[in-house]
């Protein structure tokens, strides 16, 4: 068929796909999906398609937008009108009614985030198929009424991975186990964590995507395990942040209970509402924190496009819900049998038409309400006022990161142009403000406040109710950047904080004998990488250098013989990272320094994958380490100290390092044996042989536990055993006490801020060195603690010789999903600690 042919014939998927949606064991790839969505918006005048941008693996992030021709010609006008509703400032109170007359409901539906949850992406070719061939009264309400975007697949990279994993075991008996990698090359099933800090790729470009279009409605698609509910809806159970506006909490019961009345209507069994999810971590949703009631729906899983057979008595409970009872959050329970895709994208049909229905029948009232709760939330008088960053800051870049943030979370910052007071304090001009009350003060609020997670438990004195993600996230905390909040509303002129701001880098003094750095930015880091990089050659202090007013650990770079283009690095170093330079205007004295090799680095990845191992590769690429990805048979080969100064153990539990993935799963289903096992006891024997020969071996929290214990360490990691009753804290922001003196501790404050996330800590029974330790008195922060007597005074960091290396044990989270800034220091310092070597002179 020639495109003149085609156009105005509309293609079915199944024309394109050769094949049903959702058909048995068929998984149609990307362009192949995109294909279809280009084609559709070819032939039909209801469909439009565009690239919002490319993904981290270079794939398109596409958006398919539906609606009635008419609606579609005047976009631009109508974007402006959601533009209008979603800033109240900017509109007048009796305009409102004729911008809800002119307007149209916007929904966003936000398909397949985590790529082994295919029935929502699928189940997007067949509703865009629907709505631009169908005239039935319901599909035409929706095109006149609302505007629906359609993201279907929100990880396209990881659709890609998941077709060619599942196409190389198809028809073995390995066909439909999960992948033994993340299905997104950094963060994995965190994609769905990175809704605030949006460091990805694809979470940047869906955010930008909401501050352009302003949806009411969201709606986010996933899949979970194969033996609970058919399909979980909101309303959430407690707790909620407070930070969302009241009518999108009371939106989650409206528009959850409607979906379900619909799918039980529809006669399909399984349906729950108000069971596991709760709704308190912004990591987790954008639109809630920007005006748009954001749904989340759960449906029960198969094996990628393999049906499974479930029997009725194999359904298990989950906390307070059981599969198989009749409740009135579960009117209709499922008795079992053969679940298949076909089943999820049946189930995510009936819902995403329900979802578009809602949004167009009352039309009306979504502008309403969303014109309602944005003027609540720009005139807000709730006892804050604003946060105030002052420009003085340990690590300047870290606070020039904090504002990016909440820039691309559409929150306004503003520069203090004159000095002011606020709350009975003068702060000078330059001081960046984020007054709540502005269309994204709900956003912004949640991230810079302290939260109190309320105490919860199964019953009165019983043992806790976990938080479904965590219960302290305090941006300015994780950051490590100073900040103010204000109760009482003050008045300045400020001029817009343009964002990307980069710190400006200075570098002081002429550099006649060489230059020196600070190590208490995060950038000192990359510094450090690109210096060596360059071959120069890179010292460190041991001691404080009083002259020059530099901590120990300050990085040297004395002008030695053959360093003519230390110069020029230096300036483009403080140019490109904003640092502040001091040149040295005397020759460093002999002393105790150590010199700073570049360490060579290997950092381990299971084949049972880690989420933390993909933020650290994140991270270290970020900052410019070189590291060679080492998995079980690299490690248990051997001969690591030849190649390697530093290996990493990312926070993995005792269990999955040692035995990875188990031969059959609790199903009985077989996993392919080349990634079966973990490092094991010959792979533990080579990492002792590594650390005895003069490794440094790090351990990041849960991993812990497998080296002290396959190591024999004289430490006790004082939580192992205790009750939840008796101690519990499950995320949340912990002060802890550094020495800045060890190497470890090197650029770090002595009190710093460490994400606890039932973490280890440590008490040392023989030799060994603790470089940070929790305080005598309660070290919650932000979040929630239960039995903190039991930290009391206990070890954070420490370091134990072993051999002639080290092994470092890091108890908390140093580099939580890139949130954790504050600490990433401890990280990079236990990595460049693999290639120190002490020195008397600097030659
Ligand atoms: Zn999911």
């Amino acid at each position: 068929m020639t495109a003149t042919e085609r156009a105005g014939a509309i293609p079915s998927p199944e024309e394109v796909l050769g094949y049903g949606v959702g058909a048995e064991r068929k998984i149609p790839d990307w362009p192949l999906m995109v294909d279809y969505f280009t084609r559709l918006a070819e032939a039909s005048p209801r469909v439009a398609i565009e690239e919002l941008g490319r993904t981290t693996d270079d794939n398109p992030l596409i958006l398919v937008t539906i609606s009635a021709p008419e609606n579609l010609a005047r976009r631009e006008e109508l974007r402006a009108i959601n533009a209008r509703l979603f800033d109240p400032r900017r509109t007048l109170p009796e305009a409102v009614e004729g911008l809800i007359a002119e307007g149209r409901s916007v929904a966003l539906l936000l398909c397949t985030q985590h790529s082994n949850e295919l029935g929502a992406a699928l189940m997007t070719l067949e509703l865009a198929h629907e709505l631009a061939t169908r005239d039935d009264p319901e599909t035409r309400a929706i095109l006149e009424n609302t505007i629906t975007l359609i993201v279907p697949c929100a990880n396209p990279d990881g659709h890609r991975m998941v077709v060619e994993w599942y196409a190389r075991w198809l028809d073995t008996p390995y066909e439909g186990q999960p992948m033994p990698w993340l299905y997104h090359r950094y963060v994995g099933h965190d994609n769905n964590r990175d809704w605030f800090m949006l460091t990805q790729a694809e979470t940047r470009l869906i955010a930008a995507l909401h501050n352009r279009e302003h949806p009411q409605l969201v709606f986010d698609m996933h899949q979970m395990g194969r033996d609970g509910a058919r399909f979980m809806l909101p309303p959430f159970i407690d707790p909620l942040d407070p930070n969302q506006d009241p009518i999108i909490q009371a939106g989650f019961a409206t528009v959850g209970t409607a979906l379900a009345t619909e799918l039980i209507h529809a006669g399909k069994a399984g349906v729950a509402t108000h069971i596991i999810f709760d709704n308190y971590s912004p990591s987790l949703s954008y639109g809630n924190y920007h005006g748009s009631v954001d749904l989340l729906s759960e449906a029960a899983s198969c094996k990628f496009a393999t049906p499974v057979e479930i029997a009725e008595e194999d359904l298990k409970e989950r906390g307070d819900y059981d599969p198989k009872r009749r409740t009135w959050n579960q009117p209709l329970p499922w008795k079992g049998g053969r679940w298949s895709l076909r089943d999820i994208v049946e189930y995510d049909l009936i819902a995403a038409r329900a979802f578009l229905a809602h949004a167009a029948r009352d039309r009306a009232g979504w502008l309403r309400r969303f014109d309602g709760l944005m003027r609540r939330t720009v005139t807000r008088a709730d006892g804050s006022y604003a946060y105030l960053f002052p420009e003085r800051q340990t690590d300047p870049p870290a606070l020039a990161e904090l504002l990016a943030t909440l820039t691309r979370g559409a929150v306004e910052v503003g520069v203090a142009s004159a000095p002011f007071v606020a709350d009975g304090v003068r702060y000078p001009a330059g001081t960046r403000i984020v007054s709540l009350a502005q269309p994204a003060g709900n956003f912004a609020k949640t991230l810079l406040e302290i939260q109190r997670y309320p105490d919860l438990r199964r019953w009165p004195d019983g043992p806790p109710l976990p938080p479904y993600d965590i219960a302290g996230h305090t941006l300015p905390l994780q950051m490590g950047v100073a900040w103010v909040e204000v109760k009482e509303a003050f008045a300045v002129e400020t001029t817009a904080h343009i964002d990307p701001v980069r710190p400006v880098g200075t570098i002081e003094g002429t550099g006649r004998h060489g230059y020196a750095l600070a190590p208490t930015t995060n950038r000192s880091a990359a510094a450090i990488n690109r210096l060596l990089g360059a071959g120069l050659r890179v010292f460190r202090s041991r001691g404080r250098l009083d002259d020059l007013g530099l901590p120990p650990g300050a990085i040297l770079l004395p002008r030695t013989e053959g360093a003519d283009k230390l110069d020029g690095i230096v300036a483009a170093l403080a140019a490109d990272l904003g640092l502040e330079v001091r040149g040295l205007e005397a020759p460093l004295g002999e002393g105790a320094y150590y010199e700073q090799a570049q360490p060579r680095v290997g950092i381990y990845q299971s084949w049972k994958p880690a989420i933390d191992e993909g933020w650290t590769r994140f991270i270290l690429e970020e900052y410019g380490f070189p590291y060679t990805t080492l998995h079980d048979a690299d490690i248990r080969n051997g001969d690591l100290a030849a190649r390697f100064d530093t290996i990493v153990l990312p926070h993995q539990g005792r269990e999955d390092v040692l035995h990875g993935n188990v031969e059959k799963n609790d199903y009985k289903e077989p996993y392919p044996p080349e990634y079966v096992g973990g490092l094991g006891e010959i792979g533990l024997a080579a990492l002792r042989d590594f650390t005895e020969a003069g490794g440094t071996l790090v351990a990041l929290d849960a991993a812990c536990e497998a080296v002290i214990k396959g190591f024999w360490l004289p430490v006790k990691d004082v939580l192992a055993g205790i009750d939840r009753k008796e101690f519990y804290c499950p995320g949340s922001l912990l002060r802890i006490l550094v020495d800045p003196a060890h190497p470890l501790g090197w650029g770090l404050r002595r009190d710093e801020t460490a994400v606890f996330i039932n973490s280890v800590a440590f008490e040392l029974a023989g030799e060994g060195t603790t470089v940070a330790r929790y305080p005598l008195t309660n070290p919650n922060l932000s979040g929630w603690i239960l039995g903190a007597e039991h930290l009391a005074g206990k070890g954070a960091l420490v370091e134990v010789p072993f051999g002639k290396g080290r092994i470092v044990l890091v108890g908390f989270r140093a580099q939580f999903r890139a949130q954790a800034r504050g600490t990433y220091k401890v990280l990079f310092n236990a990595i460049f600690r693999g290639g120190l070597r002490e020195v008397q002179d600097l030659r």
